[in-house]
């Protein structure tokens, strides 16, 4: 069987002994492969790795850092195909979206081959007689990635181009659920010239991940994934006195306003709700009606719309949501539309008891979307991560903001409309890191940056673009004085200033 192994100083292998955990395929069932767990002893060694690589890479120009990243993102074109299925084959997500994942990801490479341009600081001449000052951006040294199951390509590739081109050296841990595609791009990294060690992979969990933020060698962390882990690994990091970004979970709401276009809503939310199953952390997962007549008519098109979703494994052609990731996860999500039920939401649209033929032992779970939700609902307040969509029913739009400002949550959100003013109230007001007007999946491009707000977020920088350029540097600013004509001052104890 299959063993997805580590990536440690240019070498890939499993120690001996080790720990292990199966992957399932999703969308069968079927035991695919197992990926190693790394110890804590594994994963100091990849940290050592990272540590003795980073002398020459931090003194290695940028410009011969950015054409490591140019062969890269020619190499991850070249082999798309094939990281995609195995994007597919352990997350499940239908193909195409596992292509859009790579392409997002791969825009990222294309941002760090700016880095010379990225990195020429700041420069000031004459700040006194002779003396000039300038701000810099210096790597970090080891830095460390720790990134969730829904992006397994997309998320690592926010991180370690850019620390990497900054001059970082790095270790990544991805999700050990759906952890191969990760690793074989991480190869291609390598083959596209990055030295051994510059790039590190440890598969595994919990003591991988307690390893990488506390040990002193490590100064930075990035983490993506689920609240509770982000608090845990914000605080855990950061009391070690590492420089942490750590991205959580969300509950993303549109608002569907009297006035707008609700054929094209409807389009942009079953994608936005449905997409990856729903697996998404800027997926929209609670409609809010302005308006009776709104909520009743989008409840209509919505169930119309559901019933024509064509759900089955990823590799079939025309499919448009495949599984949810593991049994467990499914479970759990089923039991919150069990529970939306319980609580009295309307359950409109029911996809529990889904079955696809040829694959009953696939974690599928059909299309769900619940009417007249209420904010004390847990189906409300939780983070579900599946294919449930809740309609919230208000009156006015300063309702629906009001109901999103108060969630605890704050990643993405969306305005439907055609007035210009709301929308731009809205945008301004809203408390919430990313928003979109008539676009329900706000994921900034990579020459922007990726962060939300409230519990969406720990720490004060968002991920990836110029705010991963600043996450992965440090600043220093050196002043300099070449005094001309061998001037030389007496002793001065006033406080330096130009008078
Ligand atoms: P998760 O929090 O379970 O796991 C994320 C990472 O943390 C994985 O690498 C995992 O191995 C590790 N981990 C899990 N439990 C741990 C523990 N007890 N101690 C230390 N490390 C631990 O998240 P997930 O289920 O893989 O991903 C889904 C979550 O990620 C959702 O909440 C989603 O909203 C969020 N997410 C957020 C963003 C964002 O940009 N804000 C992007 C993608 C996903």
């Amino acid at each position: 069987m299959t063993i997805v192994a580590h990536l440690i100083g240019g070498k890939t292998d499993a120690p001996a002994g080790s720990r292990t955990a199966d992957i399932v395929n999703p969308a069968t069932g079927d035991v695919a492969g197992q990926v190693a767990l790394a110890s804590r002893a594994t994963v100091e060694e990849a940290i050592a790795a990272a540590e003795a690589a980073f002398p020459a890479w931090r003194a290695t120009p940028p410009a011969k850092r950015a054409r490591v990243m140019y062969r890269f993102k020619q190499l991850l074109e070249e082999n798309a195909d094939r990281i995609c299925a195995l994007i597919t084959a352990e997350h499940g997500k239908v193909l195409d979206d596992a292509f859009g994942e790579l392409t997002r990801g791969i825009e990222n490479v294309e941002y760090a081959c700016g880095v010379p341009e990225l990195l020429k600081g700041e420069f000031s001449k004459n700040v006194g007689p002779a003396i000039d000052s300038w701000s810099e951006f210096q790597p970090l040294g080891v830095v460390a990635g720790i990134t969730p199951f829904n992006f397994p390509a997309m998320v690592p590739l926010w991180m370690y181009p850019i620390a990497i081109a900054c001059g970082n050296t790095f270790v990544l841990k991805p999700s050990e659920r759906d952890p191969s595609s990760a690793l074989y791009i991480a190869q291609l990294a390598l083959e596209a010239g990055l030295p051994p060690g510059v790039l590190n992979v440890v598969n595994g969990d919990k003591e991988a991940v307690d390893t990488l933020l506390t040990d002193p060698r490590v100064q930075g962390v990035s983490f993506v994934g689920s609240t509770p882990i982000a608090e845990y690994v914000y605080s855990t990091a950061s009391t070690h006195g590492k420089r942490v970004q750590a991205l959580g979970g969300a509950k993303n709401h549109a608002i569907v306003m009297p006035d707008a276009d609700l054929d094209n809503a409807v389009s942009a939310l079953m994608g936005a709700a449905y997409g990856s199953c729903g697996e998404r952390c800027m997926a929209i997962s609670v409609v809010v009606a302005v308006g009776d007549e709104v909520a009743d008519r989008l409840k209509d098109k919505l169930s119309a719309a559901l019933r024509d979703l064509k759900v089955g494994a990823g590799t079939s052609a025309g499919c448009e949501m495949g599984p949810l990731v593991t049994r467990a996860h499914y479970e759990k999500v089923k039991a919150y539309v069990d529970q939306g039920v319980a609580e009295g939401a309307e359950l409109v649209v029911d996809g529990r008891g889904l079955v696809v033929p040829g694959h009953e032992n696939g974690n599928f779970l059909g299309g769900c979307l619940f009417d007249r939700v209420t904010p004390d609902m847990t189906i409300y307040r939780e983070e579900i991560f599946g294919p449930v969509l809740c309609l919230v029913r208000v009156k006015s739009m300063q309702e629906g903001m009001d109901l999103i400002d108060a969630h605890e949550y704050g990643n993405g959100t969306c305005l439907f409309t055609r007035d210009g003013e709301a929308a731009r109230y809205f945008s301004d007001m809203i408390k919430v890191g990313m928003v979109g007007i008539n676009v329900p999946l706000p994921v900034p491009v990579a020459y922007h940056s990726f962060g939300g707000w409230k519990r969406s977020l720990f720490g004060d920088l968002s991920a990836y673009g110029p705010d991963g350029v600043r996450f992965y540097t440090r600043r220093k600013t050196v002043t300099q004085r070449w005094p001309t004509g061998g001037v030389r001052e007496g002793a001065q104890f006033a406080f330096p200033s130009m008078k």
